[in-house]
């Protein structure tokens, strides 16, 4: 199975079509281009990306989740935060609750032999594309290891987990900070909203608009207000603690802890 592919913009490409797996990007410079997130790791990636493209490449991960991470087997370098690190190591055992015992067998095998090297990156390196910079954004929540990426030419930010429609925004997995810390990340996000127009989320295959960046804000900060609070929530079993709320605004909805406010 490859993926299928989608140009979302002159010089972005969406590959999607695994199901549960994250959006995979492809931004193509004048010079160079750079591939955010891996997926699974089910197909080969690299085979992918260089028929879309012949520029050299990078290839980046938001964060260590194995849906976003997985793919980076096929790669030599990845760049990531230090703290995404573990989780993405670790990534064939974050994806089994999701993917088949047959599809886990074919990645824990790949992943015997794969010998990619991480490489660190934080807040303000930029990956230069001849005619754009992509700024790198520190935006610890879901873990303490995402990361969003700006492309101020194509007007457009990559943020991973942080801010999706498509699937509940998930402050409940075992890696994520408080919902104050992540407020505060998507309150620096929406800070540079100057910089873009819409957000390439991890899971929505459609563009979102900058402003739901504010709506994420304005609905953490009624939850850490007490104005509001979340229904209760009944995660699966595979979660250590079954116990969370949830709360639904406007066409998106945060899945939290009310133990890990602050
Ligand atoms: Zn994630």
């Amino acid at each position: 199975m490859r993926h299928q592919v989608k140009k979302i913009k002159d010089n972005i490409f969406l590959l999607y079509g695994v199901p549960d797996e994250c959006c995979i990007y492809l931004v193509c410079g004048s010079e160079a281009a750079l591939v955010v997130d891996t997926g699974f790791g089910i197909t080969d990636l690299k085979e992918d990306i260089e028929e879309l493209t012949d520029l050299p490449y990078w290839v980046v991960n938001t964060h260590g989740h194995g849906d976003h991470s997985g793919g980076n087997i096929y790669f030599d370098t990845v760049y990531m935060s230090a703290a995404a690190e573990p989780d993405a190591a670790d990534a064939v055992n974050l994806n089994r609750t999701k993917l088949s015992a047959g599809t886990m067998d074919l990645i824990e095998d790949r992943l015997k032999s794969a010998k990619y090297r991480p490489s660190f990156i934080d807040e303000g390196f930029e990956f230069d594309l001849g005619d754009r910079q992509v700024e790198v954004l520190e935006i610890p929540g879901h873990t303490s290891g995402c990361l969003a990426f700006l492309d101020k030419k194509d007007r457009a930010a990559f943020t991973g987990d942080c801010c999706v429609k498509s699937m509940d925004i998930l402050m409940v997995v075992p890696q994520a900070l408080t919902l104050s810390e992540y407020c505060e990340s998507m309150k620096k996000l929406a800070s540079r909203s100057a910089d873009y127009d819409e957000i390439l989320t991890g899971h929505d295959e459609e563009p979102m608009p900058a402003s739901f960046v504010e709506d994420v804000v304005y609905c953490c900060e009624k939850i850490l207000s007490g104005e509001w609070e979340g229904e209760d929530l009944e995660l699966p079993p595979v979660f250590e603690n079954t116990k969370a709320k949830r709360i639904a605004y406007k066409d998106f909805a945060i899945d939290y802890r009310q133990e890990k406010l602050v």
